[in-house]
């Protein structure tokens, strides 16, 4: 009999806030110096009292909102009490008994994955360790991170399979981008998410679960759930019994490692916070932040096809990502709406592969949307061939120059005028006798080379699909 997986996911996001949760220091401290965005609140000085950031509880509330979470009218910030050298205060301030929010929902591929709550809390410090020499080595703190504000979005135990767990990711990736909640960049440790793993015979009651950590990737919390579920099952049927416990992600050695038991054996003696009042969400403030949420990507994916005409795939593409989305309806503004669909081809292919290889930044890419707006309808006017579009783009991403510019520099205007196109026509035929012949002949596939020597005459620059017209015209006469 095989064995089931049972997976839940608690996930950290980072609200996108200038400030932090409680002080106005800054949040992006990423690739900063240490602790150069810090104050008197958020490393806990005696004396100090918290003052909670609006922008933060708003993108809170509309992030439970784009995931369908019932709000609470009134919602109570706890102390969560733990002494680790990251976390100044001794106490992290996060919500408990009452969250602000429970009970959504998030759609994956073939099921619907339900949210048991989502919460606000305060991101702790970081430890630097290792500093120092080898005989006298020693760890330092950086406080930057401390009191950038976050919500934890925890799962019900819904998910079945490691690849469940990373579309339910990649899905809640996608709503919190386009919500405008967050920018969910992991390798800023915008996003986190630490996997529980349990195993169990179909049918059966829930297992033992197993809590995994320091899950860096997508695809590390789906290799991690692979491995930890057969770990569990060779436990199991080896005659043991799981252990409920913490586990680190190994990504080198491909395997969880329990965690030292001392960093885990918690009593938190949560309390009310009783230097901040009750959260009271007043209906008209949350009738607003209703009205002012941005359009999440199963919307926007359905406009896209409604208004533009792109097929379910193409649509898909052009939303897997907030700033693709945001890049190709510019595109479309500027090149029209008859050209979306070209728009489209475009972005997925010659753009996307810059994009990929360059691993650049869509909010600065060399080519911006009115650029590629202008190649696109230079190719779908016929001004110039697909070709030469092709060339002009790679141009422009390198030089950043006018894509008209270019066009003109390089002399890649296409030519469509009959009389010089006619010239060219001629000297193909007399020089191809037998391909001329075939033609005439009825067969139809010869005349792929004739225009192929036309284009060769015209260095490229003859439309192709007139000559085709003209070179038909000229054999049947
Ligand atoms: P805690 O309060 O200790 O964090 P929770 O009950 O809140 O525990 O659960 C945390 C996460 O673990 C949730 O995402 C939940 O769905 C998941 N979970 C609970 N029980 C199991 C289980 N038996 N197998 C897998 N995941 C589980
Ligand atoms: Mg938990
Ligand atoms: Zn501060």
């Amino acid at each position: 009999m095989s064995w089931e997986t049972v997976i839940g996911l608690e996930v950290h996001c980072q609200l996108g806030t200038r400030t932090k949760l409680f002080c106005g220091c800054p949040t992006g401290s990423f690739g900063q110096p240490a602790n150069r965005f810090i104050c008197p609140v958020c490393t806990g000085q005696p004396g100090v009292l918290p003052v909670l950031n609006r922008a933060a509880v708003e993108l809170a509330f509309q992030a439970a909102m784009a995931l369908e979470c019932r709000l609470a009218e009134r919602s109570v910030f706890a102390r969560k009490n733990y002494f680790y050298p990251d976390l100044p205060k001794g106490y992290q301030v996060s919500q408990y008994e009452l969250p602000f929010s429970r009970d959504g929902k998030l759609a994956i591929a073939d099921k619907t994955v339900r949210i048991h709550r989502i919460h606000m809390e305060e991101d702790a410090g970081k430890l630097l360790h290792a500093i120092g020499s080898e005989e006298l080595p020693y760890s330092l703190v950086d406080f930057n991170r401390a009191g950038v504000p976050l919500i934890e979005i925890v799962s019900e135990a819904d998910m079945r399979t490691a690849e469940e767990a990373f579309d339910y990711l990649t899905n809640l990736k996608a709503v919190l981008q386009f919500g405008g909640i967050s920018h969910c960049d992991m390798e800023k440790g915008e996003l986190r998410c630490d996997a529980n793993v349990s195993i169990r015979r179909p049918d059966a009651a829930f297992g033992t679960r197993v809590e995994i950590k320091n899950l860096n990737s997508f695809r590390a919390v789906r290799d991690a759930i692979v491995h930890e579920a057969a770990r569990q099952a060779g436990v199991l049927e080896g005659g043991g019994t799981v252990v409920q416990e913490t586990r680190l992600w190994d990504v080198a050695a491909n395997r969880t490692e329990p965690m030292r038991s001392k960093e885990e054996a918690h009593d938190y003696r949560y309390f009310p916070e009783p230097d901040l009042v009750p959260l009271v969400a007043e209906e008209a403030w949350v009738a607003r932040l209703r009205a002012g949420l941005p359009e999440l990507p199963a919307a926007r994916k359905a406009r896209f096809m409604a208004e533009f005409g792109l097929s379910d795939y193409d649509s898909g593409v052009m939303t897997a990502e907030r700033p693709l989305a945001d890049y190709f309806e510019r595109v479309v503004s500027v090149a029209g709406r008859p050209a979306a669909k070209a728009a489209a081809n475009w972005v997925q292919s010659d753009f996307m592969a810059r994009v990929k290889a360059e691993k650049a930044d869509l909010a600065a890419v060399p080519v911006t949307p009115e650029m590629l707006a202008e190649v696109v309808t230079m190719v779908v006017s016929g001004k110039i061939s697909g070709k030469a579009g092709k060339e002009v783009f790679a141009r422009a991403w390198e030089t950043g120059k006018k894509p008209a510019e270019l066009v003109a520099e390089l002399g890649l205007t296409q030519v469509s005028d009959e009389g010089e196109l006619r010239a060219w026509v001629d000297a193909a035929l007399d020089g191809n006798p037998k391909a001329a012949a075939d033609v005439r002949a009825g067969k139809e596939a010869a005349i792929g080379s004739l225009v192929g020597a036309v284009m060769k005459l015209s260095r490229g620059k003859a439309n192709p699909a007139l000559v085709n017209r003209l070179i038909k015209e000229k054999l049947a006469s």
